[in-house]
């Protein structure tokens, strides 16, 4: 029987596991650490539960399709809400700002509180729309390096429409020409960071991303962002994907120009390896020998994070479950991540409640508060400064905004910075979407789903094509699985 090895359980290589068992794999999945999910997991300290990566949960059809992919009723493994507000956001000067979910109460409540007309904002939207719409299946939903892409009508259309899709204007030009107000100028550039980039070199493109909060909405699943994990982990057990726990994949084996399967401490052999290990350790680690796509690998990293997880002895009815308390210069904040790798003294800072959806994620009168602030992948520069001087910063920031004395408020506390996220998931620099989009031609320099030169070895996950985020992951892991020819097919 053909068999499939997936290095990594992260959740592309969760999804593309369940994905190549339903066409008739035997499927192995190893993976390095002792829980599934990669970045996708939970933190638990002294009662207060935090999910320690993402918080943001758009696009929930798509963990939906892998679930039924499976032949299984998504709604028996996951459950999910849509939220009224998307974000509140907050600024210096006492401008606060709840982003509702419904375009239409977004413009209208936007009139109210900025310098802007609704139907600016909802012109806006629509443009986010049609350019999600022109992009996403041939930027998104199939493989870039593979000529019958660019035969479909999709493609046709698409490149059609190239010239307006604002390829050579930043994200930032795009908006202070649509918009007025530089606070809703800064609220539109905030989309950038979804892909670990900076307003001031992404390509204006991303003008879409709003589509997706403020057109099809924010959700939270039940139980928190870990319980997608679960429900992913829980379906691919269920239909005999096996899981090898604690289980480093050190080598991939190449046999005549073909993957031949995996080394881990002993040799295990497979006609098909997915790799779900961010591409760059894929080459450095897993086969040195291998041509490695030098250009490819060099590219600019996205931004990472620090994290600090917070078990909070009070409760803030300003407050939802996602916050941004934005930084007076954005432009010098994106500055210092991205031309000189250090982190301002003014960071944008980023609080998650899960515990505003789900109260048992802190116990009774306190809130669960996952801060996170964006900072430069990791080149070595002396994290125990940073982290010391930003949390400082954090603290003094949220109590001016707050009007309240926060550090006594803290009663347990864990970190996450770029050394630990790649300590614990193998990301390059602990970059957090694998590389940057901080150029018009990043879409075509992301590795492709498959390896040209090694038949039977593919890739899943943030750092490869189409990119990082949960649901580029699992459109990834879609991708992967459809180039891998079904098992009856696959020796030719
Ligand atoms: C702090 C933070 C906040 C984020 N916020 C959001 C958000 O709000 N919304 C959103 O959509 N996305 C967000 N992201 C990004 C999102 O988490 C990632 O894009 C996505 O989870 C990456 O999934 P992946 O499949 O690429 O694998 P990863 O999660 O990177 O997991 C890879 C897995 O492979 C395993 N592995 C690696 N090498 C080996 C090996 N040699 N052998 C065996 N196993 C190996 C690792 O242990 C790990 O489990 C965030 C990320 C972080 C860290």
């Amino acid at each position: 029987m053909s068999k499939a090895i997936v290095i990594g359980s992260g959740v592309a290589g969760l999804a593309s596991a369940i994905r190549l068992r339903a066409k008739g794999y035997v499927v192995d999945v190893f993976e390095a650490n002792s829980y599934p999910g990669g970045k996708l997991t939970e933190v638990e300290v002294d009662g207060f539960r935090f999910d320690a990566g993402p918080s943001l949960f758009t696009l929930p059809v798509l963990v939906d399709n892998v679930i039924r992919a499976a032949g299984e009723d998504p709604r028996e493994h996951l459950k999910y809400f849509k939220r009224e507000v998307v974000c509140n956001y907050f600024w210096e000067d006492g401008t606060q700002f709840s982003a509702s979910a419904d375009a239409e109460k977004f413009a209208s409540d936007a009139e109210g509180a900025f310098d802007v007309k609704a139907a600016e904002i909802k012109n806006y939207l629509k443009h986010a729309e049609k350019m999600y719409r022109l992009t996403t299946k041939v930027f998104l939903e199939r493989s870039l390096h593979k000529a019958s892409t660019y035969l479909s009508m999709d493609a046709v259309i698409a490149i059609t429409n190239i010239f307006g899709m604002n390829l050579t204007k930043t994200l930032d030009e795009v908006n202070r020409k649509r918009l007025a107000d530089p606070k809703l100028v800064q609220l539109f550039n905030r989309f950038a960071t979804y892909n670990g980039s900076s307003p001031f070199l992404a390509p204006g493109i991303f003008t879409m991303v709003p589509h997706l909060e403020h057109n099809v909405g924010a959700f939270f699943p039940e139980g928190g962002m870990h319980s997608i994990t679960k429900a992913l982990y829980n379906v691919a057990l269920k239909k005999g994907v096996n899981f090898h726990f604690n289980k480093r994949v050190n080598e991939i084996l190449i046999e005549k120009g073909r993957a031949a399967g995996v080394k881990t401490e002993k040799v295990h052999k497979a006609n098909i390896v997915i790799s779900n290990m961010d591409v760059v350790p894929s080459y450095r680690k897993l086969m040195p020998k291998s041509d490695a796509p030098e250009q490819t690998l060099e590219q600019e990293r996205s931004s990472s994070a620090l994290i600090f997880y917070w078990g909070i002895k009070a409760q803030f009815p300003e407050l939802d479950l996602h916050n941004i308390f934005f930084s007076n210069n954005y432009k010098e904040e994106f500055s210092k991540i991205f031309q000189s790798n250090e982190v301002g003294e003014d960071p944008t800072v980023y609080i998650h409640v899960s515990s505003k959806a789900e109260i048992a994620d802190a116990p009774e009168g306190c809130e669960n508060w996952f801060v996170m602030v964006n900072v430069p992948s990791n080149k070595g520069q002396n994290w125990d400064e940073i982290i010391d001087r930003t949390r400082k910063n954090v603290i003094t920031k949220l109590g001016r905004i707050l009007h309240r004395d926060i550090e006594p408020l803290i009663v347990c506390e864990e970190q996450l910075d770029p050394i630990r996220i790649e300590e614990k998931t193998s990301s390059h620099q602990g970059a957090l979407y694998g590389a940057s989009s901080n150029s018009k031609f990043s879409a075509f320099l992301r590795h492709p789903n498959f390896q040209k030169k090694v038949k039977g070895l593919y890739f899943c996950g943030g750092s490869v094509h189409p990119g990082g985020g949960i649901p580029l992951c699992l459109l990834s892991a879609k991708i992967t699985a459809e180039l891998i020819p079904d098992p009856t097919n696959e020796k030719k």
